[in-house]
């Protein structure tokens, strides 16, 4: 046990689950949806996300159907575990903007009899693992793939398009920069932008 878990210990076994996609294929609609179930059994739940995404609200995690629900802003995960103390249910959304010691964290959370429910994206706008994500897939009891809908042939689409010349990974909000787009869709270089509209 990490010594520096400040958290109790529920005697029953916890489990790691993951909700990863791309954008707009509903991992937050998702997210809150397992929270409001869980609320509704009477289970004691709070979620989390990290202070970079403030898109749409700062207290809230939302998503792109515009559904919400109360969240705390953490600038880093080791903040999750005191803040977690006797809560059984732990969301975390937008957890591709964690560091790796997030992993760590909902290990602990988890060995500790929480059920940690994460959702982040699994890859980046070129289409490469996005960390933390892949290293909590291989941990994760449970895990869900979302699929948004390409917007130029309408097929299922697991990768996320960048319609902006920036190279930083870490672009956050505007929606307009982004799309779904599919495998046969989905192109890197700026330059050969394959138009939707
Ligand atoms: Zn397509």
């Amino acid at each position: 046990m990490n010594e520096n878990l400040q958290i109790r210990t529920f005697k029953k076994t916890g489990h790691i689950e993951v909700i990863c996609g791309s954008m707009f294929s509903g991992k937050t609609e998702e997210l809150i949806r397992r929270i409001r179930r869980a609320e509704i059994a009477r289970q004691r739940v709070i979620v989390f996300k990290p202070k970079i995404d403030n898109r749409y609200s700062e207290f809230e995690i939302v998503s792109h159907n515009e559904q919400s629900y109360p969240s705390v802003v953490v600038e880093d995960a080791s903040e999750i575990p005191e803040k977690s103390f006797d809560v059984e249910v732990i969301g975390i959304d937008e957890a591709q903007f964690f560091d790796n010691n997030l992993i760590e964290i909902c290990q602990n959370l988890a060995d500790s009899g929480r059920r940690v429910i994460v959702a982040g994206l699994d890859q980046d706008y070129r289409a490469m693992p996005f960390e933390p994500m892949p290293q909590l897939l291989s941990v994760a009891e449970y895990i869900t793939k979302t699929l948004a809908v390409c917007v130029v042939c309408g097929a299922p689409a697991n990768r996320t398009q960048r319609n902006s010349d920036s190279d930083n990974k870490i672009l956050v909000g505007a929606t307009d920069h982004y799309e779904a787009r599919c495998r046969l869709h989905h192109v890197v270089n700026s330059e050969k932008f394959i138009q939707s509209h």
